[in-house]
């Protein structure tokens, strides 16, 4: 009975992390710690890698935020006008 309790915890809590997971909308890539993402005024998300593809055509983002490697967001760095 503990180990079920147990068991329902721990899933409610891995579920709980996933669904607030950042992940880039063109590649689907789940960035590393430490990343750099992009965020556009269409709430797409896109990685470093996908943002440079883009290459002059790239949309300006709203803003740029670095992947913490912890639970605890780091710093977010509004992008350049
Ligand atoms: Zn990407």
């Amino acid at each position: 009975m503990a180990s079920d309790l147990a068991s329902i915890l721990l899933r409610k809590s891995i579920g709980s992390m996933t669904g607030h997971r950042v992940h880039c909308s063109s590649c689907r890539r789940t960035p590393l710690g430490g990343e750099l993402m992009h965020r556009f005024e269409d709430e797409r998300t896109l990685c470093t890698l996908c943002l440079r593809q883009l290459g002059d055509q790239a949309p300006a983002p709203v803003a740029s935020e670095r992947v913490s490697a912890g639970e605890r967001r780091v710093a977010l760095v509004k992008s350049a006008a």
